[in-house]
């Protein structure tokens, strides 16, 4: 199952926005390139900043942190998801495609040209790290995982490829999710468990293979997209406008979730960023109803009630000061 595991899919440079960065494989690190010989020197540019952005399955770089990323990419940061599993389990969420009779069976590769387009949405480049996708078990007790599955791999080994693509693209900002995973899913919760392991592999030169240079990432972040306080304002807005809110349940059933219940650190302003976010959704048309819970609210309501994202700052190797209101504050 590991066996196609390092990196397909990264998008050609066409469709990046800064084509003239590396790819993942052969990123540069994050210091001033030496300057070319001959002439009249242009101007030294700076290097570029580089987020990595750590999801479970495709479909979570849309829902969570989305506009951030294509924020950043506007102001020209190379970005690049890493996506564990390629989502075969996933369930078909959108009604419309549900009568689809093959649409179970071409699931990869359905879920892969849905990752291509939402990446394109973005910006962004992308990898699947070649993890098989848990599944959703279901039922009191869950049964077991499947065999081949992501979340059945012990971290210091589902870790490895990870640990390799961070010393090679040399990331400034690696969001990932929270110690509860910011939802059950066991991909979730474990892709937490392998991005902090990652983390600690690629700063270790005695893990470091040869070929490779061990790399410490300076600022990691945990993404906070579905916190109660933007939920709870929303709701309120919706309902002081008449409206349908798609919060009232929500609410209800994260009340009784368990939960981490740390602050964010971290709002970045992306207003601008919502269309690109939703271009990015809707592409995950089997995983998405676009009559559905993301796009239940207005957005011109969203724009006024709630017009950021938020992180959580996990780890920092430069000194800072919360709140922020950039991922990269303190590395510019
Ligand atoms: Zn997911």
């Amino acid at each position: 199952m590991n066996g196609d595991a390092l990196p397909q899919g990264a998008v050609p440079d066409s469709a990046t926005p800064n084509g003239a960065q590396p790819p993942a494989d052969g990123a540069q690190p994050p210091t001033p390139s030496a300057p070319t010989s001959q002439g009249a020197q242009p101007e030294p540019t700076p290097p570029a900043l580089r987020l990595l952005a750590v999801h479970a399955h495709p479909d979570d770089e849309s829902s969570k942190g989305a506009a951030t990323m294509a924020k950043y990419v506007a102001e020209g940061v190379d970005v690049l998801v890493a996506t564990l599993t390629g989502g075969e389990r996933g369930d078909i969420l959108n009604p419309h495609l549900q009568d689809d009779p093959d649409l179970p069976a071409r699931m990869p590769e359905v879920r892969r040209a849905e990752m291509a387009a939402a990446a394109e949405a973005l910006g962004v480049r992308y990898q699947f790290m070649g993890f098989v996708d848990s599944g959703f078990p279901q039922g009191d007790p869950p049964p077991p995982l499947p065999e081949d599955a992501f979340a059945a791999i012990p971290a210091a080994v589902a870790a490895e490829p990870l640990a390799a693509l961070i010393r090679t693209f040399r990331p400034h900002v690696v969001t990932t999710y929270d110690p509860s995973g910011g939802y059950p899913h066991p991909d979730h919760v474990h892709t937490h468990a392998v991005t902090v392991e990652a983390i600690e592999q690629a700063a270790d030169a005695e893990r470091t293979p040869p070929g490779q240079r061990a790399y410490a990432v300076p600022k990691v972040y945990y993404d906070h997209g579905f916190s109660r306080e933007r939920s709870m304002r929303l709701h309120e807005a919706l309902v002081e406008r008449g409206l349908d809110s798609p919060f009232e349940q929500w609410l209800e059933r994260d009340a009784t979730r368990k939960r981490r219940l740390a602050d964010p650190t971290t709002r970045i302003d992306v207003a601008d960023y919502f269309d690109q976010r939703d271009a990015a959704l809707r592409a995950h048309a089997s995983q998405i109803d676009p009559d559905g819970f993301f796009f239940a609210v207005p957005r011109e309501v969203e724009r006024i009630v709630w017009p950021w994202e938020e992180f959580e700052l996990a780890h920092s190797t430069v000194p800072v000061e919360t709140p922020e209101t950039d991922l990269f504050a303190g590395l510019r």
